[in-house]
Order: structure tokens, then sequence, then C-alpha cells
């Protein structure tokens, strides 16, 4: 699915590389963690796997499905099964969520050639999909995010995945600031989207996420380096010991 060879990047109009030599590959259905302290690097990485222009990759390629991304633009990546969920989701007064929704679904229709979704197909898949993920439709007439509680933004996002339909999901450092409740959203949302032929990228910088989405593999990112990986046991010890111990070791 993803294969990041010794990715080095920096901003775009700065001389500091921020990523310097990542290398990670993520198998088809696998649910990798990217833990990691402040500063590691980790937006860093979500935002070039989504194409972001004010990043700049300065050696190293990001292979997805077996090709190069790196020349794709952000709409291209999207429309081939990139998503990327926000750590602060933005409020758009005046566009009701499911407008919003019919807007993203339509933009990634239109860039693959596939005809636009006429309302009374949109209207059956949002509603198949709301209630799956056990989301109240009424909150769809509102516009999106704004006056959301942390739970109801949580809730338009993982509605927005599921019905993106994405391979490759970059959740960065989506359990920020939520309470256990919104935490359970999420990870119900992902653990629900969970399948064979789709991977996860969850970023995060506490363990706690990771109780309630199981990861398959555990990677420390650490001054822009992956510094260990492992299996979801890794993520137990940085709880416990904090990111002192691997650090010190990989120093
Ligand atoms: P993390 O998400 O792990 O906290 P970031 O990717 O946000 O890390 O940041 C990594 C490093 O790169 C930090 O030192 C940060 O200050 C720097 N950095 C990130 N984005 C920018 C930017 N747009 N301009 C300048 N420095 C940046
Ligand atoms: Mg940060
Ligand atoms: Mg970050």
């Amino acid at each position: 699915m993803l294969e990041i060879k010794n990715l080095h990047a920096r901003v775009a109009d700065e001389g500091t590389e921020i990523l310097k030599g990542v290398d990670l590959t993520v198998k088809d259905g696998e649910v990798a963690a990217i833990m990691g302290p402040n500063g590691s690097g980790k937006s860093t990485l979500s935002y070039i796997l989504a194409g972001r222009d004010d990043y700049e990759v300065t050696e190293g390629d990001i292979l997805y499905n077996g090709e190069s991304i790196l020349e794709m633009d952000p709409a291209e990546r999207a429309a081939s099964g990139v998503f990327l969920a926000f750590q602060y989701p933005l409020e758009i007064p005046g566009v009701a969520t499911m407008t919003f929704l019919k807007t993203a679904m339509n933009a990634q229709r239109k860039a693959r050639g596939e005809a636009e979704l006429m309302t009374p197909d949109f209207m059956r898949r949002v509603k198949a999909a709301a209630a799956e993920l056990k989301i109240d439709a009424e909150m769809l007439k509102r516009p999106l995010n704004v006056g959301f509680s942390g739970g109801e933004k949580k809730r338009a996002e993982i509605l927005q995945m599921a019905l993106l339909e994405p391979k490759l999901c970059v959740m960065d450092e989506t359990d920020s600031g939520l309470d256990i409740d919104a935490l359970k959203i999420v990870a119900d949302g992902v653990n629900a989207l969970r399948s064979e032929t789709r991977s996860f990228l969850v970023i995060t910088h506490y363990q706690r996420l990771l109780d309630y989405i199981v990861p398959d593999t555990v990677h420390v990112l650490y001054k822009g380096r992956i510094i260990k990986s492992g299996d979801k046991d890794l993520a137990l010890q940085l709880e416990n010991e904090g990111y002192g111990q691997i650090i010190g070791e990989a120093a």
C-alpha cells in the first residue's frame, strides 16, 4: 500500500530539514501507529503524504500501490484514495454538512472521471453510512463543524472518511483534546472501516487511543527519523517508560 523510502523533507521556503530519512512500509489492511514527542515531524509527514505544497521533498520517495506520488497534487492523491483527517477540523459557516459531503464526493468522482452523484443516490449513501456509524442525520443539516461539540466534529469527520471510501487514511493526532466519549467515536469509526484493502496511519502522541484502535505496528518518529518499530506492545512500553528510554537507546 505505502512505501516511504529515505524521505527527506523541509518547509518549502526554509532551509531546515524536518524529515531526515524516514523509512516506513504499510501493508494492505495494516493499521500502523506513528508515535513521537512534539516536534518530531509527525504532522509534517502527514502533510507531505497529503501533498501540501508548502513542504518540499528533497530526497527519497513515497510509493503508493507501487507508484511514486510525489508529482501528484493533493486532489489527485485524494482521488486515488488518500484521506487526511485533520487535528483541528475547519468550521464552514453557511455550508450544511450534507452539502459539504456531497461536494467532496462529487469532486472526488470528477477527478476519477466518474459521473456526478445525483441527490437520491447521495442521500441513500449518506443515510446508510450515518446509520452504520450511529450518527444522527439531523446533525447533517447544520453548517459543517459550526457549534459542533468535540464529539460531533469527530462524527462528521468519520462520516466524511466513510463516504470517500479511502484506501489510505492518515489521521494526524485526531485524538488530541478529546474526552473519552469522543475518543471512542473515532475508534469505533476507524474499527468499523478497517478492512483487508484499507490501511491506516494513526498518528498520536499518546498511547490512550491505541487502547481502542489496536494497531498492527507501532513506529516511533523522533527528530525526523523512525528510531524504533514494533507491535502494539511498543505503545504500552512508551506509556510506561516515556520516550526517554527509547531515545536514549537510539542515540
Ligand atoms: P509534530 O507533529 O511531531 O509535533 P511537526 O511536523 O509539527 O511535528 O514539526 C516538526 C518540526 O518542524 C518542528 O520543529 C516545527 O517547528 C517544524 N515545522 C513544522 N512546520 C513548519 C513550518 N511550516 N515552518 C517552520 N517550521 C516548521
Ligand atoms: Mg505538534
Ligand atoms: Mg503534529
